[in-house]
C-alpha cells in the first residue's frame, strides 16, 4: 500500500512559520513587491505554495500571468530562503504519534511511504529533515507544491513516481494508495484520483468537516488499524 502523507497539520503542527517567511521573501525578491502586509488573509490550509503565492501577489497588485512567467524563479528563491530560515530542530513540532507511526509503517514491506504536500519539494525535505522524520521518504518520491499549483494533480504524480521505483514502471494503482491529510482539500485530491483517504483532526478542521474521508482519526495513533480496515 502506498501511503501519501501530507506534512503541515498531519505530520507537523505549527511548523510553517519559517516556511511562510521564505515564501514572502521569495515574492519580494522575484517580483520586487513591498513586504505584503495582507499575506495573512490568504488561506493556506491544504493549498499549494504556488497557489498561495499567486494569491498574495495578486493582493499586492501583480496579475497571475506575471506569476506564471516567473514561477520557476519563485520556486528556486523560496527553497533557498527556506534553507536559510529553517530552524535547526523542528522535532518539537511533530504531530502526536507522528514519529512512532512513521517508525512503525516504514519498517514494513507492505507499506511504501511517500508524500503529497503543497510544500515545494526542497522545502518539504528540509522541513522533515529538521523534524527528524525524513528517513522514510526516498528522494525523488512524492507529489509537491513545486510540481503543480493544483493539489488534485499531486496524487497521480506521486503514484507515477512510486511506480517507477516499486512497480516496474507502471503507475502505482490508485486503489492501493491512501492519502493521509488534515483538510477537505486532501480528501478532494484523493477522491479526484480514485485513492483512499484517512483524515486526521490535528489540523484546523473538525471531524464533521472531514466526514467525506474513508476514515477520520483524532490523531495518527490509530493509523495502522485504519489502514488495516481499508485493505
Ligand atoms: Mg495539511
Amino acid at each position: 500500500m502506498l501511503l501519501l502523507f501530507d506534512i503541515d497539520g498531519t505530520l507537523l503542527l505549527n511548523g510553517a512559520d519559517a516556511h511562510a517567511a521564505a515564501v514572502v521573501a521569495a515574492l519580494c525578491e522575484v517580483w520586487e513587491v513591498e513586504s505584503p502586509q495582507r499575506a495573512h488573509g490568504v488561506e493556506a490550509a491544504g493549498r499549494t505554495d504556488q497557489a498561495i503565492a499567486r494569491d498574495i501577489l495578486e493582493l499586492a497588485g501583480v496579475p497571475p500571468e506575471q506569476f506564471e512567467a516567473r514561477r520557476d524563479d519563485f520556486i528556486v528563491a523560496a527553497a533557498s530562503h527556506y534553507e536559510r530560515l529553517v530552524p535547526d530542530d523542528l522535532s518539537d513540532r511533530l504531530a502526536p504519534y507522528a514519529g512512532e507511526v512513521l517508525a512503525q509503517v516504514s519498517g514494513q514491506e507492505r507499506y511504501r511511504c511517500s508524500l503529497v504536500t503543497g510544500n515545494i519539494q526542497q522545502v518539504a525535505r528540509l522541513k522533515l529533515g529538521a523534524a527528524g522524520i525524513l528517513y522514510p521518504f526516498a528522494e525523488g518520491q512524492g507529489g509537491f507544491g513545486s510540481d503543480s499549483d493544483d493539489r488534485n494533480e499531486l496524487p497521480p504524480i506521486a503514484r507515477m513516481r512510486a511506480g517507477q521505483r516499486w512497480n516496474g514502471g507502471d503507475a502505482w494503482p490508485a486503489e492501493r494508495t491512501v492519502v493521509i491529510g488534515d483538510t477537505p482539500r486532501d480528501i478532494a485530491c484523493a477522491r479526484a484520483d480514485g485513492a483512499l483517504v484517512v483524515a486526521v483532526e490535528t489540523g484546523p478542521f473538525s471531524a464533521d468537516q472531514l466526514s467525506e474521508a474513508d476514515v477520520v482519526l483524532k490523531d495518527l495513533r490509530e493509523l495502522e488499524a485504519a489502514l488495516g480496515s481499508l485493505s
